[in-house]
């Protein structure tokens, strides 16, 4: 199983606190807005990506479960 990771960055307001949450899978630009740093991740890693989009206060941040081929 892997996560699949998107954000919306027409809504993220740059909060940062995806960044805070899981370090390695998000950063900002200059401005603020979200960047995702891996968009794959193995499911192991579903409590960080979780928390993270729990966070996002714009609910920029979503995941979807894929089966792994
Ligand atoms: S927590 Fe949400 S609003 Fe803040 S930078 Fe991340 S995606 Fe953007």
């Amino acid at each position: 199983m892997t996560l699949h990771i998107t954000a919306n960055t027409a809504v993220c307001i740059g909060a940062g606190q995806c960044v805070m949450a899981a370090p390695d899978l998000f950063d900002q630009e200059e401005h603020g807005t979200v960047i995702v740093l891996e968009d794959e991740v193995p499911a192991d890693e579903l409590a960080l990506v979780r928390e993270a989009a729990y966070l996002c206060p714009s609910r920029a941040i979503t995941y979807t479960e894929t089966s792994a081929t």
